[in-house]
């Protein structure tokens, strides 16, 4: 399928979001733009592979390639990719993939939007934030959490669906240092149907009762063992509900909190920002094992320590015992990613109003001062 000679990326993809044919661009149109890409640069490697910074005409790109035992694990992150109205601002955008066969092996490409800055990781480790950042991070990665967790009712709506793998190098950076969530290997959908709905003769199942159920046989142990919550670590979470892989990811959201707090500068004349730090680092060695894990969080049910210095400044207190609010030990306590982004959102309102208060004052004293 042929692609205009003069289409740009964005208004390629503005075309075909909003179009009725599906959450991205037809498959054969898909290919035929990733066959243009040229790799330029290795930016980043995981566990499935590297991802590479492409060129597509005048636009970066960023190709992730998984080598073809991989082929599941590829299969798996496209489809959550396509899930109907899942493009937001806050979660990495898709643009293709491609299956390439060559002569004696194949690649699997996936190709998504590419972000400069890297993973919130990369970026911590190498600079600090100012606060009206450091909300703008953490309100921009609610809302896409907000976004994925949130079923969408109506005609085409959108499925509920968890991460299951939050961390910060799962996390990018954008231009703006808003955020955006990328990594969707391991997300699980939840699947809702009704089965007076159904037109299938054999469902003898009469009852109005929605049933809700998750769409892979999910393992409950997947993911990154220094970000898995206490209920994953010994076992108990209860895999037969939606609910329970939606309060792990909110867990995980504390810890990635954490360490974005830790880089924020308080002090407006010197910089006092803690040094980087990966959650437990300070008790726990390099991959920590699973035993290791469970012992510290589940048994010894610690947490990552507060900085003292956020105790003196308002704004940051308030955010650090938000913090505490998503890692409960108990999931059902933990706050939702619906109700932490309406907290953000008022925080950073009052920001904007003493921002504003600030300029309105300044200009008030130069009045004056231009005053007879
Ligand atoms: P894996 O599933 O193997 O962990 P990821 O999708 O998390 O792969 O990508 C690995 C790393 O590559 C990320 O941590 C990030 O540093 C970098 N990366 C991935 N996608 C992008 C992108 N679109 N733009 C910039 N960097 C990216
Ligand atoms: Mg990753
Ligand atoms: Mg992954």
């Amino acid at each position: 399928q042929r692609i205009p000679s003069d289409q740009s990326l964005t208004a390629l993809l503005d075309e075909f979001s909003t179009s009725t044919i599906g959450p991205a661009l037809p498959l054969l149109m898909q290919r035929t733009l990733a066959r243009q890409i040229t790799l330029e640069e290795i930016i980043g490697a995981g566990r499935y592979g590297s991802v590479h910074r492409g060129k597509w005409r005048e636009d970066h790109v960023a190709v992730k390639i998984f080598s073809a035992n991989d082929e599941r694990s590829w299969l798996r992150e496209i489809d959550i990719y396509q899930t109907v109205c899942l493009r937001h601002e806050n979660i990495l955008g898709y643009i293709a993939a491609d299956n390439k066969d060559a002569s004696t092996y194949t690649q699997l490409w996936l190709v998504t939007e590419y972000h400069e800055n890297g993973s919130v990781y990369d970026y911590l480790m190498t600079h600090t934030i100012t606060i009206p950042i450091l909300i703008k991070m953490m309100l921009s990665i609610a809302s896409g959490l907000c976004h994925l967790h949130m079923p969408i009712d109506s005609t085409n709506g959108k499925v509920a669906l968890a991460h299951r793998d939050l961390k910060t190098k799962n996390i990018l950076v954008k231009k703006d240092l808003s955020c955006c969530i990328a990594d969707l290997g391991l997300a699980v959908k939840e699947v809702r149907s009704r089965p007076q709905c159904r037109k299938d003769p054999l469902v003898s199942n009469t009852s109005n009762q929605e049933h809700v159920d998750i769409d892979i046989q999910a393992n409950s142990r997947v993911g990154t063992q220094r970000y898995m919550a206490p209920e994953v670590l010994d076992g108990t979470l209860n895999d037969r509900s939606f609910e329970s892989f939606k309060a792990a990811d909110i867990y995980a959201l504390g810890l990635v909190y954490w360490e974005i707090l830790r880089r924020c500068q308080t002090n407006l004349n010197e910089n006092d920002a803690d040094p980087y730090q990966v959650p437990y680092e300070d008790i726990l060695p390099n991959n920590p094992t699973f035993e290791q894990m469970r012992d510290v969080v589940c048994t010894r049910k610690i947490r990552p320590p507060p900085s003292p210095r956020w105790q003196t400044h308002s704004i940051l207190r308030h955010l650090v015992r938000l913090c505490e609010e998503l890692w409960f030990e108990d999931p059902a306590c933990r706050l939702s990613s619906l109700n932490i982004k309406k907290q953000l959102k008022n925080q950073m309102s009052l920001i904007e109003n003493n921002l504003s208060n600030i300029n309105i004052e300044s200009q008030q004293q130069l009045t004056q001062n231009d005053g007879p």
